[in-house]
């Protein structure tokens, strides 16, 4: 099986080695996608996890034992420009920059390139503008 996941690291973990032991100790393959690691802020990784069934799973486990927070990529994030409001409240969270400020109009722009999917704009969003679009994965 392959999915896609999120990973997010607290700051006390971001420095283990956890990707060698899911290839090394459960035989599974990791395909990096995206990673955003700073050793003193929380950490976020988008990877592809290929490998059996039950080794998949007990490599899941062992993240979440390390207290690895794993959730299941969103098909991508979807921003409603007529409700945005620009307050800017999403552009301080988002680890990557994908959205930001233009200046001087200071009107918030998204670049979807960019973006992790790792969903923490939505929780910021006052006006419930940025929603997560699964498209049935
Ligand atoms: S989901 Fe939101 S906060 Fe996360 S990277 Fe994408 S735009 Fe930034
Ligand atoms: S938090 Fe919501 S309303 Fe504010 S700029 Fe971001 S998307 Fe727009």
């Amino acid at each position: 099986m392959t999915k896609r996941i999120v990973l997010r690291f607290p700051s006390q973990i971001v420095d283990k080695p956890l990707l060698y032991h899911l290839v090394k100790d459960f035989g599974l393959m990791v395909n990096v996608l995206k990673a955003n690691v700073n050793p003193r802020k929380e950490g976020f990784m988008v990877m592809e996890l290929s490998g059996e069934t039950s080794s998949y799973d007990q490599g899941i486990d062992f993240l979440k034992k390390q207290g690895v927070t794993v959730e299941k990529l969103a098909e991508d994030i979807v921003r409603d420009v007529d409700r945005c409001t620009h307050c800017g409240h999403c552009t301080s969270l988002c680890p990557v920059g994908a959205l930001y400020i233009i200046r001087p109009s200071m009107e918030v722009a998204f670049d979807e390139e960019k973006c992790i999917v790792c969903g923490l704009c939505l929780k910021a969003c006052p006006v419930k503008a940025i929603e997560l679009n699964f498209n049935g994965r």
